[in-house]
């Protein structure tokens, strides 16, 4: 029978946040949700207090034992969590300050690993760049840390955006002949080029499912 600490009502851990990113709350067990905040426009971060709790661990056999787990080591977690979201040696600017506030040092240091972080996203989307010239490779994550780095770069734009049909007004691809929505012909000569249009063909062949048209 082992006696077990509760935990203080004291005990508390600071998360700091420097980014604007949104989070999604962070799921445990031994605590509900917690939504880590974000700072708002003109702050330089944001924090989210984090407490301690008690967890309790099923030994079957309707024993069970509460263990106390301490804010800080809940706070690791979270912060660990969320900075190896994307892949090895990522960073997300979310830390646990050793104190109630963050120190310039913390704040420097964080900021130091975020900027190295982007840097390496940059320089992948560069490569891959360079390989495929294609912008739908390079990712919304390194886009955005183009952007935070100020550096201008040609994937940094997003692929032509899509025109509307002037008949049903679903987005479709410039320069399409037909669309492929609701059958329009949208370029006659091409159309007719391609065989899509005249000699009694059915110019709505791309909707054979009509239902998969009224379920939109
Ligand atoms: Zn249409």
């Amino acid at each position: 029978m082992e006696a077990h600490l509760a935990a203080k009502p004291s005990d508390v851990a600071v998360l700091v946040n420097i980014t604007t990113e949104k989070w999604p709350p962070r799921h445990r067990t031994y605590f509900g949700s917690l939504e880590v905040r974000s700072p708002q426009p003109g702050e330089p971060y944001a924090i989210t207090p984090v407490r301690g709790c008690t967890g309790v661990m099923d030994l079957g056999d309707k024993r069970t034992v509460e263990y106390c787990i301490t804010a800080r080591e809940i706070a690791e977690d979270i912060a660990r969590e969320i900075n190896n979201d994307s892949g090895e040696g990522s960073f997300h600017g979310v830390f646990v300050a050793a104190g109630e506030t963050p120190t310039e040092a913390e704040l420097a240091d964080a900021r130091r690993r975020l900027e190295e972080f982007q840097c390496r996203l940059v320089a992948a989307a560069d490569l891959e760049w360079e390989r495929t010239k294609n912008p739908m490779f390079i990712t919304d994550l390194e886009r955005r840390a183009a952007r935070q780095l100020g550096q201008e770069k040609p994937w940094l734009y997003d692929p032509k955006p899509l025109a509307e049909c002037p008949v049903c007004a679903e987005k479709i691809k410039h320069g399409v002949a037909v669309c492929r929505s609701c059958g329009a012909i949208l370029d006659r000569e091409k159309a007719a080029q391609y065989g899509l249009v005249g000699a009694g063909r059915k110019e709505r062949q791309r909707n054979p499912d009509p239902q998969a048209e009224a379920g939109k």
